[in-house]
């Protein structure tokens, strides 16, 4: 089908940027506005309708009108957040899918086969985790888990001929461990692989990887993107035209589709995103200064801090440090579940990257599966996803909590 082919024809003047080669020249605030969709020729309409459908009339046997002829393979509303997403990535292609888990899993089946081998961070996303260690391993994906941090412990993980992706988040979840992309794109591409970033946690806004080397940047726009709380996404984009064409064919084949009314709730998120993106940091920003000095925390974890292992490379590669913060509670794990409990304005929850501020305890909540394993995560740790709230209130609450 010809994706994009009724991006062409946007009508008259007025408002109407109607090339996506364009677009792409625009800056990012102006791409996650512009990219993937303009005024309606026929109606106007500024904004793209949802388009729930799963079928499209055809004018004759294969006559398709814009090249949609079945909304597992296309829908108009999915093609306009592909479109935005990948220029909001500084990509070619995206493609939206039912959960971030879903554009993992669809990946994974598209480069690699039964036999080869893949290096993970030891402290992936637990979901990921278990996706390569539950459904990828028993299909006969191999696994080796490196410390991403660390290039040459990466370096050593790959099995020479064997070793098809290098997987990295950064920062990673909960330990905010910050991985160097360029870096780690010379390891992948030395060994014939591709360089993953599940650039969740940064969001494009933040971080490119593509931009710094990497393959293939996979998203749960569940996060940021959608930024509401209110929807379930996943998202991949590359610039490989053949890897394009490959995943199209697997999106399409194994049917992990994001539908129309999910596509358009985070369409809309990512109009926003920089916006956000600002103010979830300013906040964090404020939440690490007020933590850092506060007797109750022993420990602040945040990229920003030039204490932060990782705050040379993520200063190099992040335009900012993200809306995560983690903390650890100088009384132990006990005092540590009382303080999640006794928030009001921060809500007690699993998730992150939405308006409202979260507040989680990954040892019992997130990170429960991996307890005893090299994933564990300290006991008195405390994540929070800092929200656009007021600041005040945020520093007020948590400080409440604290006492
Ligand atoms: C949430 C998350 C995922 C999984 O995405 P879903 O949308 O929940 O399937 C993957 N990676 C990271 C870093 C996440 O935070």
């Amino acid at each position: 089908m010809d994706e994009g082919a009724n991006q062409e024809d946007r009508g008259g003047p007025g408002g109407t940027i109607d090339r996506q080669d364009e677009i792409r020249t625009l800056g990012f605030e102006s791409r996650a506005i512009h990219a993937g969709y303009g005024p309606d020729p026929t109606t106007g309409a500024v904004i793209p309708p949802i388009y729930a459908t799963s079928t499209y009339k055809q004018d004759g046997v294969g006559g398709l009108r814009g090249g949609y002829e079945y909304s597992r393979s296309g829908n108009p509303t999915r093609t306009a957040l592909e479109e935005c997403i990948a220029a909001l990535e500084g990509g070619e292609h995206g493609f939206a899918f039912a959960s971030g888990l879903a554009a993992e899993d669809t990946l994974l089946r598209t480069v690699c086969r039964p036999g080869d081998h893949v290096v993970v961070p030891d402290d992936a996303y637990g979901g990921s985790y278990r996706l390569f260690a539950r459904v990828a391993a028993p299909w006969g994906l191999e696994h080796t888990t490196a410390h991403v941090a660390n290039t040459g412990s990466v370096a050593a993980a790959v099995v020479p001929g064997r070793t098809k992706v290098v997987w990295v988040e950064t920062p990673t979840n909960p330990m905010l461990t910050v991985a160097d992309i360029p870096a780690l794109a010379d390891v992948a591409h030395d060994a014939g692989a591709l360089l993953v970033v599940d650039n969740t946690f940064a969001s494009p806004y933040l971080q490119q990887p593509l931009e710094l080397g990497a393959d293939v940047v996979v998203h749960s726009t569940t996060k940021y993107c959608g930024g509401h709380s209110d929807v379930v996404g996943g998202a991949l984009v590359v610039r490989d035209g053949e890897l394009a064409e490959q995943l199209r064919f697997h999106q399409n084949a194994i049917g992990g589709v994001a539908g129309p009314f999910d596509s358009w709730l985070v369409l809309r998120g990512l109009r926003t995103l920089a916006l956000r993106m600002e103010r979830h940091c300013d906040n964090a920003e404020a939440v690490v200064a007020h933590l850092a000095d506060h007797p109750a925390v022993s420990q602040v974890i945040y990229p920003g801090l030039t204490d932060h292992p990782g705050h040379d490379v993520a200063s190099r590669q992040m335009r900012r440090y993200g809306g995560i913060v983690s903390f650890r509670v100088a009384a132990g794990e006990q005092k540590a579940l009382d303080v999640c409990s006794a928030t009001r304005l921060w809500t007690l929850a699993e998730s992150l990257g939405g308006v409202e501020s979260l507040i989680e305890h990954p040892g019992r909540m997130t990170h429960a599966s991996v307890v005893g394993t090299q994933l564990e995560v300290p006991a008195d740790l405390i994540r929070l996803s800092v929200g656009i709230e007021t600041a005040e209130d945020l520093v007020a609450d948590l400080d409440r909590a604290l006492s």
